[in-house]
């Protein structure tokens, strides 16, 4: 029989206060707003840690990071999607590759495309051209287009061997 194969879905939304940096996908952004929440509020690697749990049929963050536990306090996503990785790789699943969205106004994404990729390969251990990465805004409309919140989706397949 041939590899096993999963795909999981990601998504997740977070709310805009003034004041940079942005923290997006791993990475400070220098920009005049910042994404709120209990942890570091990074919008792109809690779409991708749940992306990767559910392909996995693992759970998702909120059961492996509860907002009730004050562990999890301005906890540093990285780490979050590090470990879920962990967890995953445990059960001999390897990521074929990530595609991901970034729904936001502003900043734009494309000039910080390429330092999210490596930062995220370097998080999960994979070449940074497994991850498709695109921006998109609301087109001045709705709670993304006016600024009010970034939101992130990621697909993901993973790839076992039979066992
Ligand atoms: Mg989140």
């Amino acid at each position: 029989m041939g590899d096993e194969l999963r795909i999981g879905l990601g998504h997740d939304t977070h709310r805009i206060e003034s004041g940079g940096p942005l923290r997006l996908g791993g990475i400070d952004i220098e920009f005049d707003g910042h994404l709120v929440g209990h942890s570091d509020a990074d919008v792109l690697l809690h779409a991708i840690t749940d992306a990767l749990l559910g392909a996995a049929g693992l759970g998702d963050i909120g059961e492996l990071y509860p907002d009730t536990d004050p562990q999890n306090q301005g906890r540093d996503s990285a780490d979050m999607l590090g470990r879920a990785n962990q967890i995953v790789s445990r059960e001999r699943w390897t990521i074929v590759n990530l595609d991901c969205v970034v729904l936001a106004e502003r900043p734009k994404i494309l000039p910080y495309r390429n330092s999210i990729q490596q930062r995220i390969g370097k998080i999960l251990e994979i070449p940074p051209e497994r991850i498709g990465l695109k921006g998109k805004t609301g087109e001045q409309s709705g709670d993304v287009g006016q600024g009010r919140i970034i939101q992130a989706i990621c697909n993901c397949l993973l790839r076992r061997p039979a066992a």
